[in-house]
């Protein structure tokens, strides 16, 4: 196995034909071509290995994840994806490595027709780096610091369930062990961390109407911060209007269960904020996608975000307990 078989590999299951490839793997750089009129949006993410995901990891679902972080990214721009480059550094040449790798990673490209247009192959500890682009019509890219006074806050799908599934996944985590859970449940969470879903759908469907969006990667609380001080606003979520699953319903209530939810990370859901006259037309929208999306909060002039309860009293989080989940 040289560098070159291991490129074959890839290119064999990942480099899906777009009109817009001029050239695609396989010379010194890609040609591809932007459609006119758009601007085109460029993101990249890293995973090293025992950092970003545990050594356990399945490798297809590892080469799911490596592509669905990137384009969550490109979904929370409200852009339509279209290329990705693929930087792989391996201990080994391990052909059924990267053909597993290379499985996973199709798998989710084909489902929004990414074509795979070069990268490189490196040995060195397991790290992968994807850089995907994807356009959206000029001056349309949803951004971080657009968030006013008087907009809603929403969230899409449910918040909680990869922090928990990395709970499920850790022989330490005392409270899980102790916990009854079915397979099912079990089997929902885990997938949830090792194969979460980008948000392409809604993030398009957002276009337009949200003023601010971001991807959940590091916890409800800390993401909305980002809106919140890219916009010069504060926001105020509502505890119990957070979005959970009936997996994570089965598992955890109160405070335990909104502590994942607020401050779990890893889900990649799309939180965004919006003005109210264009919240029920989304909201259908969104709801025909299929994630659906929740109001969860509003912008307020008071810097900062807080978590408030039904009484309206701020609620602060404990951290302890669930450090294992972090
Ligand atoms: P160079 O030496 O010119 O940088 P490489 O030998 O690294 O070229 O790569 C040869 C071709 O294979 C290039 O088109 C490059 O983009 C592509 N390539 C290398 N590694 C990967 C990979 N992991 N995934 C996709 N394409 C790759
Ligand atoms: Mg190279």
């Amino acid at each position: 196995m040289t560098e070159f078989d291991l490129i074959d590999i890839i290119r064999a299951r990942c480099a899906a034909t777009r009109a817009d490839v001029r050239l695609g793997i396989g010379d010194d750089a890609a040609v591809l071509v932007p459609p006119p009129g758009h601007d085109l949006v460029v993101s990249t993410d890293t995973l090293i290995a025992g950092v970003h995901f545990p050594m356990t990891t399945g490798i297809r679902d590892l080469g799911w994840k490596s592509l669905a972080v990137n384009l969550s990214d490109l979904a929370a721009m409200g852009a339509t994806p279209a290329w990705a480059l693929l930087a792989l550094t391996l201990p080994a040449a391990d052909r059924s490595f990267v053909e597993e790798f290379s499985d996973g990673f199709a798998e989710l490209a084909a489902q929004y027709s990414v074509a795979l247009v070069g990268g490189d192959t490196t040995q060195g500890p397991l790290t992968v780096t994807v850089v995907v682009h994807g356009f959206v019509a000029a001056n349309s890219a949803l951004r971080r610091d657009g968030a006013r006074v008087g907009d809603g806050v929403y969230v899409t799908g449910a918040l909680g369930d990869a922090a928990a599934g990395l709970g499920c996944l850790d022989a330490n985590a005392v409270r899980m062990s102790e916990c009854s859970y079915t397979p099912e449940v079990r089997a929902h969470l885990i997938a949830r961390l090792m194969r979460p879903t980008p948000r392409v759908a809604a993030g398009m469907a957002l276009r337009g109407r949200a003023s601010a969006c971001i991807d959940v990667s590091d916890g409800l609380l800390a993401d909305l911060g980002h809106i919140a001080a890219c916009s010069g606003v504060g926001i105020e979520v509502d505890a119990a209007t957070l979005p959970a699953s009936s997996a994570l319903l089965a598992l955890f209530d109160g405070d335990e269960r909104i502590a994942l939810q607020a401050s779990g990370g890893d889900d990649y859901e799309l939180a965004f904020t919006m003005p109210s006259t264009h919240a029920e037309n989304m909201q259908g929208d969104i709801a025909r996608i299929g994630c659906g999306a929740t109001r969860i909060g509003r912008v307020v002039a008071e810097p900062g975000v807080r978590l408030i309860d039904a009484s309206g009293a701020q609620i602060v989080l404990r951290q302890p307990g669930w450090q294992h989940f972090a």
